[in-house]
């Protein structure tokens, strides 16, 4: 027996294993979820937050569905996501096109890791230094 505390509710259930979410808070987020999934198919234009006032689902959890994939937007301006290692604004997980093929070709080693990486400023003063150095020829 390993009861916990749930993380949502704060109801002691016995854990199984996973989040540390009671089995009644997984059924009211799967409700949640099928919930925000159609409002989201019957209003393409729709964007976070109007989706989170409509169906009484925090920001921050269909942020994180959004992280997950399990969600997407129609517009980028409706997902308000952004790629975690560039900053490209993007429509349902972690990173954008760009930086995946990064990732799948093993060449930003950095973004592997599940923290973000840090926003990489240091390429862009040097391409910068490049185009300066290029002009005075
Ligand atoms: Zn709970
Ligand atoms: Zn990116």
């Amino acid at each position: 027996m390993n009861v916990k505390n749930c993380r949502k509710c704060g109801r002691i259930f016995n854990h199984i294993g996973g989040p540390v979410i009671c089995p009644q808070c997984v059924a009211k987020a799967e409700e949640d979820f099928q919930k925000v999934k159609a409002f989201i198919a019957e209003n393409p234009g729709t964007n976070i937050a109007a989706t989170a006032e409509a169906c009484e689902v925090e920001v921050g959890q269909i942020k994180q569905w959004l992280r997950e994939e399990r969600l997407t937007f129609a517009s980028l301006e409706g997902s308000e996501l952004t790629c975690e290692n560039c900053g490209t604004p993007i429509l349902s997980g972690r990173f954008c096109d760009e930086c995946k093929k990064q990732v799948a070709n093993g060449l930003a080693d950095s973004i592997k890791g599940p923290e973000p990486a840090a926003p990489v400023k240091k390429p862009a003063v040097e391409s910068g230094s490049k185009m300066r150095f290029l002009r005075n020829r």
